[in-house]
């Protein structure tokens, strides 16, 4: 048995044209709570994503760029999207030599 998270009441099965909800008499509705899950779902997904690159570090392609902090010109790089699709994607670099780690917006 489901209960509403607005006002507490069971929640009625019921339909609407994208197939079954869960209904309360409050207006409350299941998709509602449907379409918070998905957000976090997707958070979760770009987490996992960042720790798989950061494993696979041996494996990723080397680039000429100057290490800020021992002046070493190879790093290797892999960039990641942050947040809107719309939004430029953030590079990161680590030095082949001292391991340092630095990103360029
Ligand atoms: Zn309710
Ligand atoms: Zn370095």
């Amino acid at each position: 048995m489901m209960f509403c998270q607005k006002c507490g009441s069971v929640l009625v099965p019921g339909r609407d044209k994208d197939g079954i909800i869960l209904k309360c008499k409050c207006g409350y509705n299941s998709r509602a709570r449907k379409n918070v899950l998905i957000t976090e779902e997707v958070k979760l997904g770009r987490e996992d994503k960042i720790e798989l690159v950061d494993k696979k570090i041996e494996t990723l392609p080397k680039t000429k760029e100057e290490c800020p902090k021992c002046g070493n010109n190879t790093a290797y790089f892999w960039t990641i999207q942050t947040r809107a699709a719309d939004e430029a994607e953030t590079r990161f670099f680590e030095c082949t030599k001292c391991k340092n780690r630095w990103r360029v917006n």
